[in-house]
């Protein structure tokens, strides 16, 4: 029977709710599958860590995981930390050394779930974003000096590469091609950031050479925004910077329904380091110890860990079902105007797993 070690680091507020619920599906999904098992290791990385020892992994930390076949995570963020001292020391602290340099976060509206497009029923919305998880705008090369005097200078300089831009376009063209509309839209900025973002659209072009039967075609951030709300039916795979995708991929997932249902992978597409697999809200302070956290992002997060693992009979019928789940309103978290519990969704999903007969 083949084993897959996971390292589960659920960190912050709701991220310890969807995880634990994301775990009892990932070990429901492996009983109903028979052919697999998972062996999850718990990692207790995190603000309250953070706030003891003054760090928020072990030194050792990479170490422990480097060897797991996955990592799903939580939400890094506490209300008594800033900000970007827990990004770039968890999250970022395992994405950049593990070279997970696509980010994918597929949006669709589910079945049961209302698109606040008035004119948008389901269909019309199916995307898949790539991100750049490398480099570009949030790369961390910059300065601070003279700090409080009228002087001071802040710079945070945008890093392209042409092997990190080159990388993420062969990716997307790729992902593209595998979806059957086989449509590719590239997000930039050439207008105004005229360095880089011109670099990004050449290179763009000098890899679409290389996949003909790909249609594609470039727009500009700002544009895009109207693009993805007036007229959702004309995309499809779309590539953007660091920057870009992150708020291009907030607002896919606001006109799909919630925030609480949509999904990441962090790929390292070569292999060569564990991939990271999370829900793409993050620490939710208002809702969190409440029990009503919406688990179906971390549950579609797991259906992309089943994916990557090459379980591609468990991950279809984990997606089933979601669907079945959300089809029914009175399995509805607050979020999505429901009054349903996580554990009643949790339990939900489970026992559409086991009456799954495919
Ligand atoms: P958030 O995603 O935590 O919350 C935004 C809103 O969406 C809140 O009203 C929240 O209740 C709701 N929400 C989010 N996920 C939900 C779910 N699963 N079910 C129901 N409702 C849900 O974003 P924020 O408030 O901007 O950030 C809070 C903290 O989380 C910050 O510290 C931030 O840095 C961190 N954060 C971490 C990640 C990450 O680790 N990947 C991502 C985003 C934000
Ligand atoms: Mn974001």
């Amino acid at each position: 029977m083949r084993t897959y070690r996971i390292a589960a680091i659920p960190g912050d507020g709701i991220g310890q709710e969807v995880i634990a619920a994301g775990i009892k599906v990932l070990e429901t999904c492996a009983r109903r599958d028979g052919g697999f098992a998972v062996r999850v290791d718990h990692f207790d990385w995190g603000s309250e860590r953070y706030k003891k020892t003054g760090a928020f992994m072990p030194e050792n930390g990479l170490d422990l995981i480097k060897g797991h076949d996955a990592i799903l995570f939580g939400s890094a963020g506490a209300p008594d930390v800033p900000d970007h001292i827990t990004l770039w020391g968890l999250r970022l602290a395992i994405c950049q050394p593990f070279d997970q340099y696509a980010n994918v976060r597929p949006t669709r509206i589910l079945p049961g779930i209302t698109s606040p497009l008035r004119n948008v029923s389901g269909p019309e919305l199916d995307w898949v974003i790539v991100r750049e998880n490398s480099e570009g705008e949030y790369a961390g090369v910059g300065g601070r000096v003279h700090r409080g005097l009228p002087e001071e200078v802040a710079t945070d300089v945008s890093i392209f590469t042409r092997t990190g831009v080159e990388r993420i376009m062969r990716f997307a063209f790729a992902l593209a091609r595998s979806r059957p509309r086989k449509l590719l839209t590239v997000v930039t900025k050439s207008n105004a950031q005229r360095h880089a973002m011109v670099m990004w659209d050449e290179i763009a072009a000098e890899v679409a050479a290389g996949y003909p039967d790909v249609r594609w075609d470039k727009m500009l951030v700002d544009a895009m925004t109207m693009r993805m709300t007036l007229r959702p039916e004309t995309l499809d795979t779309i590539v953007a910077s660091n920057l870009h995708a992150d708020i291009l991929s907030d607002l896919a997932a606001a006109l799909a329904g919630s925030l609480g249902i949509a999904p990441t992978a962090n790929l390292n597409p070569e292999r060569k380091f564990p991939s990271m697999f999370e829900p793409i809200h993050g620490s939710a302070f208002d809702i969190a110890g409440k029990g009503i956290a919406n688990p179906i992002g971390t549950f579609w997060s797991a259906v992309m860990m089943l994916e990557h693992l090459g379980e591609k009979a468990a991950a279809g019928r984990l997606m089933r079902a979601i669907e079945r789940v959300t089809a029914d309103k009175s399995l509805h978290t607050p979020d999505l105007g429901g009054t349903a519990r996580t554990d009643a969704v949790t339990a939900a999903v489970c026992d559409a797993l086991l009456g799954d007969n495919q």
